[in-house]
């Protein structure tokens, strides 16, 4: 994929944004040609370096931008000379949804293993075992604790793990 359509897709941007946040998107949504340093980007962005040293880090911690350091011969300064690696994004996206798949089929047996009530007064969730030590009596209003049925949260589940299989082309 091109980096121009990759940028354009709006779960590429949402990743990128949940990475970096908006002070950060204006340096992830465009990825210089070639190498470049932080003080360039923040001038060509017209950002403030402390925030445009941000993303890059940010993005290099998740494999999405490298740097080189070069000494300057006269002042011995180093200068990081940076490069974007967004051929990392679909991997990492991939890698993301297999996370989020794992969690979620956790999350959907911890939901058919337990029993859940409910303080309809403050919408707390207790499990069984959480809700006898309290005397079937919330904690905090003193309320009583009522059974309560996950059905509908097992199926929102459901359908997101689907979703995501079918994104990931898992079959099983
Ligand atoms: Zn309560």
């Amino acid at each position: 994929m091109a980096f121009e359509d990759l940028l354009e897709d709006p779960v590429v941007q949402k990743y990128l944004n949940e990475l970096v946040g908006p002070k950060g998107m204006p340096v992830a949504a465009a990825p210089p040609d070639g190498e470049v340093t932080d003080e360039e980007l923040a001038e060509r962005l017209g950002l403030e370096l402390n925030d445009v040293r941000r993303a890059l880090f940010i993005l290099y911690e998740n494999d999405l931008a490298m740097y080189r350091r070069v000494r300057d011969e006269d002042s011995g300064w180093l200068t990081y000379l940076w490069t974007f690696e967004y051929d990392n994004i679909p991997g990492n996206l991939h890698d993301e949804m297999v996370r989020l798949l794992d969690a979620l089929e956790d999350r959907r047996e911890y939901e058919e293993m337990n029993e859940f009530y409910l303080c309809e007064v403050c919408s707390i969730r207790f499990e069984f075992g959480e809700a006898m030590d309290l005397g079937f009596e919330c904690p905090e209003c003193g309320s009583e604790l009522d059974a309560m049925g996950n059905d509908a949260i097992i199926d929102a589940v459901d359908d997101r793990i689907d979703a995501l299989r079918s994104d990931l082309g898992v079959t099983t």
